[in-house]
């Protein structure tokens, strides 16, 4: 039996616009065997089924390459590391990434846990367990006593549950790259930046470009990926300059830096959607608000742009990813305002932004020649929309109009489902901000325009 989906209008991403009167033929495999005018498909029998979506918009499912399922949207640096057990977070990461695919994101990056979370999700719905997103995981973020997610005072360290893991030297960091790769990971994280700064304010590395080198030849020796945290300008040059296949953020990236990710192919996702929410959302009594240090978060945020946008000049693939996974960005809730941005913030076109959350983001994902696309030989991983994102783009985070989302030709329904978010993360002593949902947010602007009315 195929399906046959007859599609109002059809955006392939191979292209920037979309096509009226278009056919999808998907195979029992949930493959796409056809693509193109209705005229010209191939012909239904009577076992074939049919999808009427004449009056909807067909993209491909989009992709969110910084989506972390492990942190539970987390308020504090605790609630990441300490105050559940891995086996908890990882049926809670199951149930998020869920969340995530009624949202439209049929396959997720999730680029850094503690113990085996993502890759546990992954195989849990890979096997067929349960209904959800696509998963390209990776394990603990490789880090040194100099770095991102060493946060707590030397006598702590990085407890087995945090997701930093402290490397000391170039064979441990070789080492738990083999151990993490022989459980499964298909990326490997490296916190590149350090903790200092400079005179002038620049944030030094946390490990040196000896090291780098060494922890990128031996992830890629592996065949896997290597993937690197990093808002600084030094941290940015050693992951371009070692071939890092996904930069996060680099927002103080330079010429240097555009030349050497030329230069090794590596690819950028600026991640726009964390910063600006703390930047819009969080209120002045909130450590991650403005308080004590106001506007520094939006100048990082402007100084970034600057350089993305010269990035994105230079020819530097551009992925849309969102650090989904931390109160402030709730899962399903923001992953598609990442496009948004895109089009307000970097100047893409709608088009570009589509095309940058599908095919751009599939040339990094695990499977990547077979999602991203809607054209033979990929797989249906579809999204029908009552709206044109073309016209709105905006519209996609609003779930109402996704009128279905079918992952390998299947479509995924998924109950919405509440939970009680201060169950699971109001532990910790100082959380950074309160949880961040659509409807608190809708709130909270309501009683702003009331006070200014009064
Ligand atoms: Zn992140």
């Amino acid at each position: 039996m195929k399906t046959f989906v007859r599609c109002g209008q059809l955006f392939t991403g191979c292209e920037d616009d979309a096509r009226q009167h278009q056919t999808l033929v998907v195979d029992e495999a949930g493959v796409i065997e056809y693509a193109g005018p209705d005229g010209d498909a191939p012909r239904r029998t009577r076992q074939d089924r049919m999808l009427d979506y004449s009056r909807l918009f067909v993209m491909p499912g989009l992709i969110d390459v910084h989506t972390h399922l492990a942190y539970g949207n987390a308020k504090s640096e605790e609630d990441i590391d300490l105050y559940s057990p891995l086996e908890f977070r990882a049926l809670r990461g199951l149930f998020f990434a869920q969340k995530c695919a009624a949202a439209g994101f049929t396959a997720l990056c999730s680029p850094g846990d503690a113990g085996q979370i993502s890759l546990s999700i992954r195989n849990a719905i890979r096997a067929g367990l349960f209904d959800g997103p696509r998963v390209m995981a990776a394990g603990r973020y490789l880090t040194t006593h100099q770095g991102l997610t060493d946060w707590y005072p030397t006598w702590i360290g990085a407890p087995e549950t945090s997701i930093g893991k402290l490397v000391t030297n170039i064979a441990e960091a070789i080492e738990e790259i083999r151990r993490q790769v022989k459980d499964g990971v298909d990326c490997i994280k490296i916190a590149l930046d350090g903790i200092q700064r400079r005179e002038n304010g620049e944030l030094v590395a946390a490990f040196n470009q000896e090291e780098t080198d060494a922890m990128v030849r031996e992830t890629h020796r592996l065949g896997k990926k290597a993937v690197a945290h990093a808002r600084g300008r030094e941290a940015t040059l050693y992951a371009a300059r070692s071939g890092v296949d996904l930069i996060f953020h680099a927002n103080h990236l330079d010429d240097e830096c555009i030349a050497a990710m030329l230069e090794t192919g590596s690819a950028l996702c600026p991640t726009l959607t964390q910063p600006k929410n703390v930047i819009e959302f969080t209120q002045p009594h909130e450590p991650a608000g403005q308080k004590g240090r106001p506007g520094a978060a939006r100048r990082e945020y402007e100084i970034g742009c600057g350089n993305w946008k010269k990035a994105r000049a230079a020819g530097i693939p551009m992925m849309t990813g969102t650090d989904t996974g931390f109160a402030v960005t709730p899962y399903g809730e923001w992953n598609a305002r990442e496009l948004e941005l895109f089009v307000e913030d970097l100047g893409f076109t709608p088009a570009a932004a589509l095309r940058a959350a599908t095919e751009v983001n599939a040339r990094f994902m695990s499977q990547g020649d077979h999602i991203g696309r809607l054209e033979p030989g990929r797989f249906a991983d579809v999204l029908a929309l009552d709206f044109s994102p073309l016209e709105d783009i905006g519209g996609l985070q609003d779930r109402r109009r996704i009128s279905a989302v079918h992952i390998a030709g299947k479509e995924v329904s998924i109950p919405e489902r509440d939970y009680d978010p201060r169950q699971v993360t109001d532990f910790a002593l100082s959380n950074w901000t309160e949880l961040y949902t659509r409807a608190r947010v809708a709130e909270l602007r309501g009683q702003r325009l009331q006070l200014a009315a009064e």
